[in-house]
């Protein structure tokens, strides 16, 4: 290990006590590591900017962090932020017609606010505030399938014909598989789900054993459908983000408490985003198994039906009821109709991909045995787009709160205005969060556009849905200082002090 002394020469660090000597002196393969940190601490001069933006640099603010001023650390500021020009009132191009596609809340909020760009029929750009927020919401899904077991892979998008013909699928998906050949003109399609990929691979490993079962193996990754209908956004795309899990287990008992892990997951994981949804009983289409649940979030524009029995716990998608039933198959209870966005499906399969690949293990008795399968996939993207449907306004975006782009965003007042002189104080305060909250570093905006006033600023804050709004007005001025809170998930307005700020920030969950 190496380190640039503040004297400016390479060290060598050797021994465990952390004992240093100029490179070259004590160093076995000094010349190698001289080389190495020569190269670097050349790159390092050459790169000034970079290199001290978090320190002192007398006079010069690099370019490169323009809201990075000496003695400061860094701000992000709004008017840096890569922004589609729709943000603003007389700049919104009209969504509606734009190609004709149908459209609902969240699709015209996401393009109005800047989230999502048109790419193509059914494929977005996710601009950096969405991705922050798909950043937030793989975490808690991280969290909560890891809290089961579940080992993270990641697997090619491109899958290889000859996998989809062994289970079938290359015809039986007809034409909302992407098909494409390579040079040599072997035939792949780009994965819309990975049961062959991923069981191929279990079954690659000959010498599992129950003793490793069961396995939980998901990813999130990019998926792809040429859906014929693509519509609504992130709600329905040709190209979308899709967690997958796929698990393997040593018998059917020990394959159905695994599926009911996942099933309790993926409730936690709605309860964590506040989102009420339903978990319905399902068809299991092409994907196959012997049992599979969905989770609806109810909403009128949601492409599902699924009813719901008044009194009892049943509820299954339409699809899977006759077309003339009225009552609950369970208690004959009235059954009540309700339309759902599909967030989550989870599927039972039994042996049907592991018979297929030969996926075995040993058993307990020394034998090769198949692997019972399921597989539960949650849309990713569908959940933030689905979120947002739900949770906004018809004007302004709203987040579940783990899950906002940025937690707080600072309004300094208006350039020439009374209040000017507080100016300074937001950026003091700026840093104080950032220091007495650490959680909150990297989540705090400023909006540094002070050639507009605070009620245009605090307008277009209340469109991008930053849990907490805070402006430096009139009150500011007053000694002690009074920031105007806004509390955008319980509708507050209040004043607090420097330190109550903090306090009440230091509460926030970041995630
Ligand atoms: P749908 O019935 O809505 O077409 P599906 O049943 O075909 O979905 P699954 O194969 O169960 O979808 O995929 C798992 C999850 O991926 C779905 O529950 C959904 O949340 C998400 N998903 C599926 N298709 C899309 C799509 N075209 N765009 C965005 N998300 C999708
Ligand atoms: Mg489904």
């Amino acid at each position: 290990c190496c380190v640039l002394n503040e004297d400016g020469k390479i060290y060598f660090l050797h021994g465990s006590r952390g004992k240093r000597s100029i490179l070259g002196s004590k160093c076995t393969s000094a010349s190698l590591c001289r080389v190495v940190m020569e190269g670097l601490l050349t790159r390092c001069r050459a790169l000034p900017a970079l290199a001290t933006c978090n320190h002192q640099l007398s006079g010069y603010i690099p370019r490169r962090f323009p809201h990075c001023a000496p003695g400061r650390g860094k701000r992000l500021v709004l008017s840096c932020m890569f922004q589609p020009q729709n943000l603003r009132e007389d700049q919104v191009l009209p969504v509606e017609g734009r190609s004709g596609d149908l459209t609902c809340k969240s699709q015209r909020l996401m393009l109005q606010v800047g989230l999502i760009h048109p790419a193509s029929s059914g494929c977005y750009h996710l601009l950096p505030y969405t991705v922050r927020a798909m950043e937030k919401l793989v975490r808690v899904i991280d969290q909560e399938m890891q809290a089961i077991g579940g080992q993270k892979v990641n697997m090619p998008s491109l899958s290889p014909a000859e996998l989809w013909r062994a289970s079938n699928r290359w015809d039986l998906m007809g034409r909302e598989l992407l098909r494409l050949r390579d040079r040599h003109g072997k035939e792949y399609c780009l994965g819309p789900t990975h049961e062959e990929a991923i069981t191929a691979l279990v079954a690659s490993q000959k010498t599992l054993s129950y003793k490793q079962l069961p396995f939980l193996l998901y990813q999130v990754t990019r998926k792809f459908r040429d859906e014929p209908r693509p519509r609504f956004g992130l709600l329905r795309g040709r190209e979308f983000y899709m967690k997958d899990m796929y698990t393997f287990d040593s018998s059917p008992e020990a394959a159905r408490q695994t599926y009911s892990l996942v099933c309790d997951a993926y409730s936690s994981l709605f309860d964590r985003l506040g989102l009420r949804c339903v978990k319905v009983q399902a068809d299991v289409g092409s994907i196959g198994g012997t049992m599979s649940h969905e989770f609806q979030l109810p909403v009128e524009i949601g492409e599902d039906r699924f009813a719901v029995c008044t009194s009892c716990s049943f509820s299954a998608n339409v699809e899977t009821l006759g077309s003339s039933q009225m009552n609950c198959p369970a208690c004959q209870g009235p059954l009540t109709e309700t339309r759902g966005i599909e967030v989550g499906h989870t599927f039972y399969l039994g042996t049907k991909y592991s018979s297929i690949f030969n996926a075995q293990f040993i058993n307990i008795h020394g034998k090769p045995s198949l692997a019972e399968m399921g597989c539960y996939g949650l849309g990713v993207t569908r959940i933030l787009a689905a979120a947002i449907e739900v949770l906004s306004t018809e004007d302004c975006v709203r987040w579940p709160s783990l899950l906002a782009p940025y937690q707080v965003c600072l309004i300094p007042p208006k350039k020439g205005s009374k209040e000017e002189a507080a100016a300074e104080l937001t950026g003091q305060l700026y840093d104080h969060i950032s220091e007495a909250v650490p959680q909150l570093r990297g989540e705090i905006l400023l909006d540094d556009r002070t050639h507009l006033t605070i009620g245009n600023r605090l307008k277009d804050a209340n469109k991008f849905g930053y849990p907490f709004v805070i402006i430096a007005g009139k009150r500011a001025l007053e000694d002690p200082a009074h920031f105007e809170v806004w509390c955008q998930n319980t509708s507050e307005v209040v004043f607090l002090t420097k330190e109550a700020v903090i306090e009440l920030l230091s509460h926030v969950q970041v995630v």
